[in-house]
């Protein structure tokens, strides 16, 4: 990754862009602008082989002024400590947009979790509990899933909390299976919010979705719930789909069952029968109402963000394009919904989650549904007015949003002014 695209510096500029329109006090612009806290610690892992590995990990909070912070933990190869800053800046936003009393957090380990056994991982995962648990809690940072890592991990560090801790205290980490108290309704929060603000976007356009193209790129838990949910909730019929080893394209529509099990059964979805293939890179600039990135940051940028036909851009990726593409997109008309307000889906029932665990009571999954719709949809009509009154981009709007907010918590706190 070039140092033009690296993923905190990005988030740096765009809430400077927004300290400019806030009129921000220095001091403000310069507590908002880095991480409160960092942690980076090392992991010593015993392989099945017998061998010890020595994986290098991360936990940082951005900014806990409006609640205790929160955000998941990434096991990825090419995890660094300013991806994770990053994304602890984002989830400071994120939970900030959708108004849930909550602060922003990132974890990361640097590993590659396909190379490693179950046992590996589960030796990992618990590793990665002992090293943060003084440093997190339920009432202090609350970690959950991100890339590459899954309820089952967060079921062995929730064990290993509560060994270390002697309580039983289920509200530390959210995203857990459901029999360890995880929320109904978690597994597909993220794409099933973001859906609900592409129905709102469509609203606002006068865009009728029916039968509409769209095209996803990342075939994770994001993208494939925004295939089943795209087409169940929307009507969308999703001509393309990628993941790491490229893409496949129908113009007719991509089968979600079928899709989902090939891509089980071959490991890619590459080589779909009946679809043709194609590169990411294609995959972006195909003619389709609706692009929904849901992989990794920096896919759209200055390079190909011209070529981008899509009318709605959905990201439930976290960071998928950079500000000049930004700038391209908003010229051409193409309706962004940002990272932060579209995936924002995920943090908000992983909130609902942490509600129930600490009532200990349990809510139906359409209770859960519809609090999320209505989450989603007041933050995304509040990003919307946003931009109209300011004319700028939807990005900056919900900065705009979202700052505003975190800036009155710490202000208010006496932290900063
Ligand atoms: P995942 O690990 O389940 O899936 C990631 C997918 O992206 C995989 O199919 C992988 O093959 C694909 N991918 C990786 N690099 C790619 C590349 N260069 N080109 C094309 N495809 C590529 O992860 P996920 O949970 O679905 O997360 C995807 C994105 O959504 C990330 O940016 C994540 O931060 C964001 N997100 C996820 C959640 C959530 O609840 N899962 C919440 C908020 C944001």
């Amino acid at each position: 990754m070039t140092s033009q695209l690296n993923p905190f510096e990005i988030s740096q500029r765009q809430l400077d862009e927004a300290a400019a329109l806030l009129g921000l006090s220095p001091a403000m612009h310069a507590f908002l602008r880095v991480p409160m806290r960092e942690l980076q610690f090392t992991i010593p892992v015993q392989m099945d082989d017998g061998n010890f590995e020595i994986f290098q990990a991360f936990r940082v909070q951005y900014n806990d002024a409006r609640g205790p912070a929160k955000g998941g933990i990434r096991f990825h190869p090419q995890e660094t400590v300013d991806t994770v800053r990053a994304l602890s800046a984002w989830m400071t936003w994120k939970t900030s947009v959708v108004d849930i009393p909550l602060g922003g957090s990132k974890g990361g380990v640097i590993c590659d979790p396909r190379s490693l056994s179950t046992g590996e991982l589960e030796r990992l995962s618990r590793g990665y509990m002992r090293k943060v648990a003084y440093f997190i809690g339920p009432d202090k940072d609350v970690p959950a899933p991100d890339v590459y890592t899954t309820p089952q991990i967060m079921a062995w560090m929730l064990d290993e909390y509560e060994v270390i801790t002697g309580h039983h205290l289920p509200g530390v980490i959210t995203g857990k299976p459901v029999p360890l108290f995880g929320s109904l309704g978690r597994g597909d929060a993220t794409a099933r919010g973001g859906i609900y603000t592409v129905r709102e976007a469509a609203k606002v356009l006068s865009l009728d979705l029916q039968g509409a193209a769209a095209a996803i790129q990342g075939y994770g838990n994001a993208g494939q719930f925004a295939h089943q949910l795209g087409r169940d909730l929307l009507g969308l019929k999703i001509v393309a789909i990628s993941d790491t080893k490229g893409g496949i394209y129908d113009e007719k529509g991509l089968d979600f069952e079928a899709a989902r099990a090939w891509k089980q059964e071959t490991g890619s979805v590459v080589n779909f029968p009946g679809a043709k293939n194609i590169t990411n890179a294609e995959l972006l600039e195909l003619p389709v109402t609706v692009l929904v990135p849901a992989a990794l940051e920096g896919m759209i940028t200055a390079e190909n963000a011209g070529r981008i036909q899509a009318k709605i851009v959905a990201e439930l990726a976290n960071g998928p394009t950079t500000p000049e593409a930004d700038q391209i997109l908003f010229q051409r008309g193409a309706y962004v919904i940002p990272d932060f307000l579209c995936n924002a889906g995920g943090v908000t029932v992983s909130y609902f989650e942490q509600v129930q665990n600490a009532y200990n009571f349990y809510w139906k999954i359409e209770e859960v549904y519809e609090r999320l719709d209505a989450r989603m949809t007041t933050a995304f009509h509040a990003v919307h007015e946003m931009a109209e009154a300011r004319k700028v981009h939807n990005r900056l709007a919900a900065y705009l949003v979202a700052v505003k907010r975190v800036a009155e918590a710490v202000a208010t706190r006496g932290w900063a002014r």
